[in-house]
């Protein structure tokens, strides 16, 4: 993936969901460790479990709950930014605590329609972030909603230009570098020319291309095995498991493993 990305771009890495079901904390040791730029996870005590096992990168909050604005604070987390409401939510947490430039980062809905300011409310956003000296805007930011069909790069592009528009406006009237960053994996994949300041790596960084491009040449990152208990011959009309959902009209050999359901294996 670095290699498709210009050099000096930054990598935020997804270590949303337990990194992506693979082990949050040893997946973002691991990647501390190579100096990653940016974490990301998707709510707030995910973040301060990172911190509470001595994670010190940058940590960006993606779903922010609002109750949990104080503990985003203290364990030193950069929450995301997607309306009015949280925005004043956040302030005044801020300001309470006693904070100043504290970090944090504007989510741009630029056709997900997911959560996000839409650019109608630029204006008013830019004029509100201007009273509210003790937030510091790391970033602007925005999801691509189809990176991986070529029937809609159209739409995938008017996607950027919304964000270059957003992004533009608010730089304008901010001192300090706002970075931009709109990339998943797939658009890495397809569209490493809209990498901006940053692009924000997920399932790929887990060995797996969902736009099969670079199928080729990722590798996996981790395996399931498991072992086989016991083989069993059944008999002519023997049924196996719950609700008698296997059924062996002419018997023949099984084998039992040790892992089901419970360990998400349907
Ligand atoms: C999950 C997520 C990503 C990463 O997407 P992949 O397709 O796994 O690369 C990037 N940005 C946001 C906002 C996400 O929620």
């Amino acid at each position: 993936y670095k290699s498709l990305i210009p050099d000096g771009v930054k990598v935020m890495a997804m270590v949303k969901a337990f990194s992506y079901g693979s082990g949050l904390f040893e997946v973002a040791k691991l990647l501390q460790h190579h100096h990653v730029d940016y974490l990301a996870v998707a709510y707030a005590d995910e973040g301060v479990e990172l911190r509470q096992n001595g994670i010190h990168a940058p940590i960006m909050v993606m779903n922010p709950e609002t109750y949990t604005f104080d503990n985003i604070i203290e364990y030193r987390l950069e929450p995301v930014i997607y309306s009015f409401k949280t925005l004043e939510l956040f302030s005044k947490a801020v300001s309470r605590l006693g904070y100043s430039e504290y970090p944090f980062h504007l989510k741009i809905d630029t056709g997900m329609h997911r959560l996000g300011f839409t650019n109608k409310e630029l204006e008013k956003l830019i004029e509100r972030l201007q009273q509210l000296p003790w937030l510091k805007n790391k970033s602007v930011f925005s999801h691509l909603a189809a990176t991986e069909n070529k029937n809609e790069d159209k739409f995938t592009k008017k996607q950027v230009s919304n964000l270059t528009y957003a992004a533009q406006q608010l730089q304008s009237t901010s001192k300090e570098k706002i970075l931009i960053h709109i990339l998943n994996s797939a658009g890495i994949e397809r569209f490493s020319e809209y990498s901006f300041d940053m692009v924000r790596l997920g399932i790929g960084l887990y060995g797996i291309s969902n736009s099969g491009i670079l199928k080729e040449k990722l590798m996996p990152v981790l395996s399931l095995r498991t072992i086989v208990s016991q083989v069993r011959e059944l008999e002519d009309g023997a049924t196996v498991g719950y609700n008698r959902k296997g059924r062996f009209e002419h018997g023949g050999k099984m084998a039992v493993i040790p892992i089901g359901y419970a360990d998400g294996i349907m």
